[in-house]
């Protein structure tokens, strides 16, 4: 392998990584190899991995049942056109997503990553309505702190005051927002919330093809938890004022919250839904948008019979039989007990952090850990503190969190949770005024 020092000089001046200029203002760290639940670095060290690749790798890394699927996979073709022909993998898989999603859910699209899995959620929902000769019908409401994906489209329905969102703001598409949802997994849903809801519904419908939320957990926007009550109440609200009702679950979905989607929480179906992230166990790029069967229909009755779409990569077979791996893995395992057991260490390890200097909040949802600060994090020296405790952290806005794979064991828990400690420590505790 070629020096450390040289790979790192090239990938600082050439290589693009996510959110960031170049040539790079902080050094990526170098990973080996990874396996189980932690990150081995070029020069040995190792790192608990408390973000799951960004919520990805709910079984940890180098599982053998994964690897094992790949292996097979690989033997026999890594991919063909999906455009008039057709595979066991893809077909699998989706009988699997059908099985376990809400009923209603019936036919599977799939792409290779969750923006595209927002931009295929967007075409179906105003294709519908361009099909039942209700083109007027065009755009998405949703409420603010959201956040779906960096490609156009999905970010015209992000959170339109963060900052990245504010330079393409002339380019997007415009959507109607309605205000953040109120705080709290336990608290009541809001009837005042639910009226400014119903207000902006009214006097938008004639216009608006969908909503479309992440349910229960808004991620990227924010790291906030609502009331699964409130969807139940916007299923109630699409059906009454004539819209489709699109869940976001690409964060949520395979377990995260403590529900096998989020969705599950409410008991509620939506008319279109998008997966994403964890779907192949965070081995390879693949996710997946889910309509009704009055969706599919609706669209192949209409002028332009099809849905136009039709991604290179789409279904790939590699990709399509690793997930299948990983579901049928959770599925078989005692998925509810893990995330139960990770939720109690993390409200253990975090509940303290709240009296600390600069904490404004802690909150705990199933296996997501937040420590919300009063003011922007300084996310080298928060990430660095954590590497200096053994474990790999990305904060970012003024939000340290982890959501870690889930055979994470409770003394990595505890490791985690003295590296969120140092965190917030080193990089954590000013004041917005003071910047
Ligand atoms: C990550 C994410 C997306 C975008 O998925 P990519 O695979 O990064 O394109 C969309 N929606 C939600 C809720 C996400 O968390």
């Amino acid at each position: 392998m070629a020096e450390p020092a040289e790979l790192l000089a090239f990938d600082r001046q050439h290589v693009w990584h996510p959110y960031a200029s170049l040539p790079a203002e902080v050094q990526p760290l170098l990973v080996r190899s990874a396996s189980g639940v932690r990150l081995t670095l070029d020069d040995g060290q190792e790192l608990i991995d408390g973000m799951s690749s960004w919520w990805a790798a709910i079984h940890g890394y180098r599982h053998p049942v994964l690897d094992a699927a790949a292996h097979r996979q690989l033997d026999s073709m890594s991919h063909v056109m999906f455009g008039g022909l057709t595979h066991q993998p893809a077909i699998e898989l989706a009988r699997r997503l059908v099985a376990i999603t809400a009923e209603p859910l019936r036919h599977v699209f799939f792409t290779d990553s969750g923006s595209v899995a927002v931009e295929v959620a967007a075409k179906m929902a105003l294709q519908y309505w361009a099909s039942a000769g209700r083109p007027a019908k065009h755009r998405l409401i949703t409420w603010r702190g959201g956040y779906h994906g960096d490609t156009l489209h999905p970010m015209s329905v992000c959170d339109p005051d963060g900052c990245m969102q504010a330079l393409w703001q002339p380019t997007l598409p415009a959507q109607v927002f309605t205000d953040v949802p109120p705080a709290g997994y336990d608290a009541e849903p809001d009837p005042d919330y639910l009226e400014h809801w119903d207000r902006a519904l009214a006097s938008h419908a004639e216009s608006i093809a969908a909503i479309i939320v992440e349910p229960v957990v808004q991620g990227a926007g924010g790291m906030r938890f609502s009331s699964p009550g409130y969807l139940t109440a916007l299923r109630e609200l699409a059906d009454r004022h004539g819209v489709l009702l699109i869940f976001d679950e690409i964060a949520t979905g395979f377990g995260r919250t403590g529900a096998l989607f989020a969705a599950d929480h409410a008991g509620v179906a939506p008319d279109i839904c998008c997966l994403g992230k964890a779907m192949t166990g965070g081995y390879l790029s693949m996710a997946a948008t889910l309509c009704t069967s009055a969706v599919a229909e609706q669209i192949s009755r209409g002028p332009v019979p099809v849905l136009a779409h039709g991604p290179t990569f789409m279904a790939n077979p590699l990709a399509a039989a690793v997930s299948l791996a990983s579901i049928d893995l959770l599925l078989a395992g005692d998925w509810p007990a893990s995330v139960r057991r990770i939720e109690a260490g993390l409200r253990r390890e975090l509940a303290p952090l709240a009296d600390l200097p600069g904490v404004a909040d802690v909150r705990v949802l199933g296996a997501i850990g937040v420590v919300q600060l009063t003011g922007p994090v300084d996310v080298a020296a928060a990430t660095e503190a954590a590497v200096g405790q053994g474990v790999w952290l990305r904060p970012f806005r003024d939000l340290i969190y982890t959501m870690p794979p889930y055979l994470v064991a409770d003394d990595e828990v505890a490791q985690i949770g003295s590296a969120i400690r140092a965190a917030v420590s080193a990089g954590g505790g000013r004041s917005r005024a003071q910047g």
